[in-house]
């Protein structure tokens, strides 16, 4: 099937060609370990998983590289000042930066894993990859593009590289992140970025390595190209990120790749767009106030849900995130769950081949063409409510969809039905039985009390015409 995405680099809509037929390679940033992912972060590597499942439901195969931060990202990563993010993780809990990075790694890989989201092939980590950092370094001095600031680092001349910013359409001149007060005004060009930091002489750091240059450590953004170089070749075809990276980190990317490797590096740029918060802002880990998944886990949502949201949503739209959508998305979730719920119980007929591949190629196109994930999720409300397709062909239908969006509706309908077997103790009958006696009374506050009542007890009582139905909570 034609696979079509949006390449930020050639700022088009473009029909994805595979570097070798039936394979592709991606490379992703992964997260800087020194605090809880935020359920923007997670919005942007659960577009990732997506992306892995189009191909995967296209038959190539994926190797997905997601790099893991450990070291080198600075506070201030535009102008390559500040501190590093992860020491002052460590400084903040009073632990080691090891600590910090082991434990923060932990509690991502299970919002990870608790957001169904495909392992990548390789999850590297930045302090394992020092030695080919350092040789991309040399590799870079040796072909001339670097400098030394005394005290500071080693740099990187963008004015070497002709097409510096080409990614986001920026030059040289333009870009003015850099041009900040403080010890880099020693930078030749404002958008010149450090590949090599010094450790400060009056305090020790606990991460440093010693390198032909003295000991320090590697500037954020040669880790990227160090590793996904290393695992995926010179070559690749896709490389993604959230919509921040664009502009400095993937153009700085770039700049230290190209000249090794020959252009074209990566043939396809691909980055999501935020996640906001409640005030309209990118939700962002530096603030301090940022919602992980165990807000959401706190309030009894389903993990499923937030991957609805963001399923419901496109990768270019910006995403606001509230409450109330995430009421609205846990009602549809779980309208979908009753109604597969409904059809495994019922009798399932056989499976109609003709059918099921009408729908199945309708969902796959969709997701091909450039990851409408929301047009998915239309055909399913579509499939639901068809009266042509028979329980079998949809419950088949519904099994596609769960590899293609993740969204575990089979394993959630079969938890419901085995809960909605279960009997409720006579005690809980009991209170369920004076609810419909107050209800007749009209005595609305005490029906109210009640389900309250059986509610925090582990049961959900469902009103339906033929009376009540009490369903454990699960
Ligand atoms: P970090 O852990 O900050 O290095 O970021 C990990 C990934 O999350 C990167 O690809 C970022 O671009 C992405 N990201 C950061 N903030 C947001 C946000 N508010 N919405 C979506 N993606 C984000
Ligand atoms: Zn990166």
């Amino acid at each position: 099937m034609t696979i079509r995405l949006y390449n930020t680099l050639t700022r088009k809509l473009e029909e994805f060609k595979p570097l070798e037929p039936g394979k592709v390679g991606f490379y992703s940033c992964g997260p800087t370990v020194y605090h809880y992912t935020h359920l923007g972060n997670l919005r942007t590597f659960l577009h990732n998983d997506f992306l892995k499942r189009m191909f995967l439901a296209n038959g190539y195969d994926v190797r997905h590289i997601m790099n893991i931060t450990d070291v080198g990202h600075l506070t201030n990563d535009e102008d390559d000042s500040g501190e590093d993010k992860m020491e002052k993780g460590a400084a903040r809990e009073n632990k080691s930066v090891w600590d910090i990075a082991k434990f923060y790694k932990g509690e991502f890989l299970r919002d990870f894993n608790d957001l169904n989201m495909l392992p990548p092939t390789v999850m590297p980590h930045a302090t394992d990859y020092i030695a080919e950092q350092i040789e991309l370094v040399q590799k870079l001095q040796d072909l001339g593009y670097t400098y030394e600031i005394p005290g500071d680092g080693i740099y990187y001349d963008t004015s070497k590289f002709a097409a510096y910013g080409a990614l986001t359409g920026g030059s040289l001149s333009g870009n003015r992140a850099g041009a900040r007060v403080g010890f880099n005004d020693a930078k030749r060009n404002p958008t010149d970025f450090a590949l090599w930091k010094f450790s400060p002489t009056e305090t020790k750091r606990q991460m440093e390595w010693d390198s032909p240059w003295g000991i320090g450590f590697p500037g954020w953004h040669a880790e990227c190209s160090a590793m996904s170089m290393k695992l995926l070749g010179n070559h690749f075809d896709i490389h993604t990120g959230g919509e921040d990276l664009s502009r400095v980190h993937h153009a700085n990317e770039i700049a230290q790749s190209e000249p090794i490797t020959g252009a074209p590096w990566v043939n396809t740029w691909l980055h999501y767009s935020f996640l906001l918060d409640k005030s309209g802002e990118k939700m962002a880990k530096s603030k301090g106030e940022f919602l992980g998944m165990d807000a959401l886990r706190k309030r009894g949502y389903d993990p499923m849900v937030y991957r609805y949201v963001v399923a419901m949503g496109h990768y270019q739209s910006q995403l606001a995130f509230s409450w109330e959508t995430m009421d609205a998305a846990a009602n549809g979730y779980m309208n979908l769950v009753r109604r597969v719920a409904d059809l495994l119980k019922s009798d399932v007929g056989t499976h109609d081949e003709s059918a099921y591949n009408t729908w199945h190629d309708k969902m796959l196109a969709a997701m091909s063409d450039n990851l409408k994930t929301s047009s998915v999720l239309v055909f399913v409300q579509d499939i639901v409510k068809s009266g042509e397709l028979n329980p079998a062909t949809k419950i088949a239908l519904f099994e596609f969809v769960d590899r293609l969006l993740g969204l575990q509706f089979i394993d959630r309908a079969k938890k419901l039905v085995a809960l909605e077997s279960e009997t409720a103790p006579a005690e809980i009958v009991a209170l369920a039985e004076s609810r419909v006696a107050a209800k007749a009374n009209k005595d609305w506050a005490t029906a109210d009390a009640l389900r309250t009542q059986i509610d925090t007890a582990g049961w959900t009582i469902l009103d339906g015409k033929d009376g009540y139905k009490l369903v454990k909570k699960s």
